[in-house]
């Protein structure tokens, strides 16, 4: 059985996995900043994932997972996935995040199992994100500021990084941009940095910052 690690590592471990994933950079002030804590608390918390072999230091000091810190990573993952879907029953889509982020780690490998079982493998979290081995699912969907305009597609997509903000989340649902949802792309201004699109007849503009984090797949 894998080991048990406290709520607060596994955040990172999972924060790790996602940039990691993507090829981004595990800067501190990212992961501080996407974590809600300081620096020096991310410094050091990564010193004791160093000492714990989960974590190893690259030769410019960003953090990259070893295989055991990677493996921890994907159960985690997965808990945190699974636990959506349990919680989607009962919550709406943009509260279920937050609150798998509070069950995730206290899922048992039974309990894993039994909701794999019942959820008939899913390949997807409840906002279009791929669990660890079903990241090729996702390889064809299109970040939206990438999109040109007159462009129509289907929202299939919210990253991993925007679930972390609740607010954008709400926002989100508010508007109908959820997986599933048909999109129209009216305009795409790269020095405005705003995407203005159309969901549910309603026509409104969004930012690069939200919208590098909506993929679609394109009609
Ligand atoms: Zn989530
Ligand atoms: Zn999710």
């Amino acid at each position: 059985m894998a080991e048990k690690y406290s709520p607060t590592i596994e955040n990172y471990l999972g924060l790790l996995y996602v940039l990691d994933r993507d090829s981004e950079p595990a800067v501190g002030t990212r992961i501080a900043d996407q974590l809600g804590v300081s620096p020096p608390t991310v410094t050091n918390t990564l010193k004791r994932m160093v000492r714990d072999g989960l974590v190893e230091m690259d030769a410019s000091h960003l953090p990259h997972l070893t295989p055991t810190g990677r493996e921890a990573a994907r159960s985690l993952m997965r808990r945190h996935m699974l636990a959506e879907w349990m919680l989607s029953r009962h919550l709406s889509w943009s509260k279920t995040h937050e609150e798998a982020h509070r069950f995730e780690h206290a899922i048992s490998p039974e309990l894993e199992e039994a909701l794999i079982r019942e959820l008939k493998s899913p390949a997807l979290c409840p906002h279009g994100n791929p669990l660890p081995g079903y990241e090729d699912v996702v390889a064809n969907w299109i970040p939206l500021i990438k999109i040109q305009a007159g462009s129509k597609g289907i929202v299939r997509r919210i990253h991993e990084l925007a679930e972390d903000t609740p607010h954008v989340l709400s926002f989100l649902e508010g508007k109908k941009v959820e997986p599933g949802a048909p999109m129209k792309i009216l305009e795409n201004l790269s020095f405005n940095q705003t995407v203005t699109v159309e969901v549910a007849s309603n026509t409104f503009a969004i930012g690069y910052a939200m919208a590098r984090y909506i993929f679609l797949e394109i009609e």
